[in-house]
């Protein structure tokens, strides 16, 4: 307050002024919240919060709480934490959450836990949420639990498709975006959970 708007907004980049709190769980040795200017290299933040736990390697990073889409590692190493940043990697920064997964992370069971927590907190008022959101859940559930067909991939897009832009509030995009998003990554990881694509020798 005693150093005035400018000097705040200078501690930031262009479009991202001042400082931001993110608050970093996950795989990390020391998770917690951290004040940094805007603009910090991913890499910086990620030092600060230990780095990577037990010496594994780093495998995805959701950067602004679970509602937002998962970024691959490799990408992920060189953002910077701001809101161009963030956006020109196809995720944003939105709550400053972020979320780190290591190299033995199963993605599967993540967006199972993601898709329960939406349909959990979906409030039922309109239609594509109160439905697909429980859809989104129970597909990937039974992916997870490898009972899931070629067809359940294709149907899980098309339900987060249907639902992303047709909601009263956010939450319905918050559930459809990490759909769409560890399918675009991690397809691999629920393909090898179907039966159908890998039969027994
Ligand atoms: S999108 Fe929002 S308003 Fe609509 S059912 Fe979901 S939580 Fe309720």
């Amino acid at each position: 307050m005693r150093r005035g708007g400018e000097w705040f907004r200078d501690l930031g980049v262009k479009n991202s002024g001042g400082t931001k709190l993110f608050s970093v769980s996950g795989h990390v040795e020391k998770p917690g919240n951290f004040e940094v200017p805007m603009g910090m290299p991913f890499k910086e933040l990620l030092e600060m919060a230990g780095g990577v736990w037990k010496g594994r390697k780093l495998k995805a990073v959701i950067p602004g709480g679970s509602s937002v889409p998962v970024v691959p590692a490799e990408t992920m190493l060189e953002a910077n934490m701001d809101y161009d940043g963030l956006s020109e990697i196809g995720s944003a920064i939105g709550a400053g959450s972020v979320i780190v997964m290591d190299e033995t992370t199963c993605m599967v069971s993540v967006l199972e836990r993601l898709t329960y927590f939406y349909h959990e907190e979906s409030c039922g008022q309109c239609t594509p949420c109160r439905e697909g959101t429980g859809w989104l859940y129970r597909i990937v559930k039974r992916i997870n639990n490898g009972t899931g067909t070629l067809e359940d991939l294709d149907t899980l897009l098309d339900v987060a498709n249907r639902i992303e832009g047709h909601t009263i509030c956010a939450l319905g995009d918050a559930a459809a975006w990490p759909v769409q998003s560890f399918l675009k990554h991690y397809r691999h990881e629920f393909e090898a959970k179907i039966p159908a694509l890998n039969p027994p020798d």
